[in-house]
């Protein structure tokens, strides 16, 4: 017999006998792969343990650990999904079930116009774990299209997509249901469950088992309004107990932090219905805490630099024309208006209006770098169904920057920017990030060759001397120059893009910008868009989400809640809150109307960083009994002078 010689994903071969599978491979390399193997990725395809390998191949052994064998685990258990749900419910029919980030959904509808309540998900994944224990093989079928409509004779939306692949006019979504190429491939398991697909799984059903279904939700056949509307279950599926768990910690951890939740619960902002979808208010507590942010980013761009400008919030279609943004950004504008015969856009952007300043008088490269700074409120237009609280608004105000240079100075710009994104992004408690650089596109961009190389060099070197984790997406760049993405990781290891520094060699070249230089002749500046925190009102909703509310003291809207224990401490509890407003905190007094344990808990609720409960003793000695936020017992006979102290430490240290 001849034998096969298969690359492995090192370089090294092996040499197997012909007939060959997945299984013998990952056997050959070390039982432990054996035991591991999810499928063999053949040259680039994913493909079922138990097919023969063809000779020649470069074939990598697939474990739960990688991205692709996720997705295999993933997507076999939406096939068991299936296989529960058509058990379960005689009649019901099934239609498409692909893997998704973290999961799998898979679309039913069920007989008689039932549907299924979150109660069913108990039984159905009972029914999934019986499946899983029976560890039944999944087999690979093939059959010419009439015997493959016969077979799902009961199934229309099954045979909708055999009829779509075998006349070759599928979509890419529906193209991975089922192979064409004069055969429709499925996969059968158990006592006769079948499911289009063209694979590839895991060897047996026995192989899965970490999953939970989630919920149900509406879905159209299609995604389309006038097809049948389905029942989509939706579920989570990982390689080990471990890794489901922490996922299910961490989705239960992001639903407490919801900083829509924390945001009405805190009476920080709201969004009312009259105002439009994505459209807030922000109540006193939270404009305090976003004028605290604002404060606080002024006195560094202050100290940095930076010249603070303002601009209005409309401007008429020439600005617009000229800068380009009603030639690629128009989807992204509101819609005109017209003022006294001219028309007028809203702003979904601050640089031309900084552009505008720049061109208002000459410039010579003594005056250069020029560092514009405005926290300027701005209007896109998003699709109502993208729209998240604070994360993802209508109108919003960008921490803003352009910065106007020689070329010779981009490269002391770019280093000093990164530091000074990353400076100002600790003092608000973040201290993991992660880069991205995105380098010149490869088809249409703008500028000279040299400038290109400079700027991405600069990015590249502030990157490695900040010391930044970062990603090179190769062509990833905006035609009109690179850029760096930075996101920050929040308390929970969720990644949340915000500061981004943006070379741009078009603008200054469509506003013919220039600057005279030192040989006296006339040259075009480079400009620099920076917005460090992205807007106020999303980094208001990270940083929500990052403390699940319970802001820092120096962040903290409400500082210090004085309890006195009864009527009689009143007037000492206001002396307190009186001593504490003189020395610059936000206090203030709860008076003994209520009881003093239910006062106690609702300061807690509020996430106060200190309820002070005052009493006698206190009024007699000056001291006061601090409840610190997330201690494990109250501290008694503080005295006040001290613990203003430890306030004043804290604040000053911006914890
Ligand atoms: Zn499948
Ligand atoms: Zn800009």
């Amino acid at each position: 017999m001849a034998d096969l010689t298969i690359t492995l994903p090192d370089g090294s071969t092996r040499t197997l006998p012909e007939g060959a599978t997945g299984v013998d491979l990952a056997a050959d390399i070390g039982p432990g792969l054996a035991k591991a193997a999810i499928i063999a990725n053949v040259n680039g395809d994913g493909r079922d343990l138990d097919r023969p390998l063809p000779d020649g191949a470069t074939v990598a052994i697939v474990t739960a650990d990688s991205d692709e064998g996720l997705h295999t685990l993933r997507h076999s258990t939406a096939h068991v999904l299936a296989q529960a749900v058509l058990e379960l419910w005689p009649g019901a029919t099934y239609a498409i079930g692909p893997p998704i980030e973290h999961g799998f959904y898979y679309d039913f509808e069920l007989p008689g116009g039932v549907t299924f309540s979150q109660d069913d998900l108990e039984a159905i994944e009972a029914r999934m774990r019986l499946i899983v224990d029976a560890d039944q093989a999944f087999e690979r079928c093939e059959a010419g299209a009439d015997d493959a409509l016969e077979l799902f004779a009961d199934h229309r939306f099954k045979r909708e997509i055999i009829e779509q692949v075998t006349s070759g006019d599928a979509d890419t979504e529906l193209a991975g249901e089922a192979a064409a190429d004069g055969t429709v491939t499925y996969y059968r398991n158990g006592d006769g469950f079948i499911d289009l697909c063209t694979g590839p799984h895991v060897p047996t059903t026995g192989r899965l088992g970490h999953f939970a279904l989630q919920k149900v939700a509406g879905a159209y056949w299609r995604g389309d309004e006038r097809q049948p509307m389905l029942q989509r279950i939706y579920g989570t599926a990982w390689a080990d107990k471990k890794a489901l768990k922490g996922h299910l910690h961490r989705l239960a951890e992001a639903e407490k932090r919801d900083h829509r939740r924390l945001a009405a619960e805190l009476d920080l902002v709201s969004w009312p219905e009259a105002l439009g979808p994505g459209l807030a208010v922000w109540h006193p507590k939270g404009a305090l805490v976003r004028k605290l942010i604002e404060d606080y980013s002024r006195a560094r761009h202050e100290a940095g630099g930076y010249d603070f400008v303002y601009s209005p919030h409309i401007a008429k279609s020439i600005l617009w024309e000229t800068s380009g943004h009603l030639d690629f950004y128009a989807d992204g504008m509101y819609p005109p208006m017209e003022v006294d015969g001219a028309i007028y856009y809203p702003k979904p952007m601050n640089c031309p209006f900084h552009v505008a300043i720049f061109q208002s008088g000459q410039r010579s490269y003594r005056d250069l770098p020029r560092r514009f700074f405005e926290l300027g409120a701005v209007y896109r237009y998003e699709l109502s169904g993208a729209i998240h609280g604070l994360l993802r608004s209508r109108g919003f105000t960008q921490d803003d920057s352009h910065i106007f240079c020689t070329p010779d100075q981009v490269l002391g710009e770019l280093a000093s920017l990164l530091d000074f994104t990353l400076s100002v992004l600790r003092a608000f408690g973040f201290e993991d990030f992660q880069a991205k650089l995105s380098t010149r596109p490869f088809e249409k961009s703008v500028g000279e060759d040299a400038l290109w190389d400079m700027a991405i060099d600069g990015l590249r070197s502030a990157l490695e001397s900040a010391g930044l984790d970062y990603v090179v997406d190769e062509g990833g760049g905006a035609f009109y120059g690179p850029k760096i993405d930075v996101d920050v990781t929040d308390a929970i290891g969720r990644p949340w893009q915000l500061s981004t520094i943006q070379l741009d060699f078009n603008l200054p070249e469509r506003f013919k910008l220039e600057y005279v230089g030192a040989d006296g002749g006339r040259h075009r500046p480079v400009m620099i868009h920076r917005a460090l925190m992205g807007s106020i009102e999303r980094f208001f909703g990270v940083l929500i989400e990052h403390y699940a509310g319970a802001f820092p003291l120096w962040l903290a809207p409400e500082q210090v809640r004085v309890l006195p224990v009864a009527d009689e401490h009143q007037a000492y509890a206001e002396s307190v809150r009186n001593h504490l407003v003189a020395a610059q905190f936000r206090a203030t007094v709860d008076p003994a109307d209520e009881p003093l344990g239910k006062r106690v808990r609702a300061g807690k609720v509020a996430k106060v960083p200190h309820v002070l409960v005052v009493g006698d003793d206190d009024a007699a000695n000056g001291t006061v009994g601090d409840n610190a936020r997330g201690a494990e017992a109250p501290e008694r006979d503080l005295p006040l002078d001290e613990f203003l102290e430890r306030l004043s430490a804290s604040v000053e240290a911006r914890l």
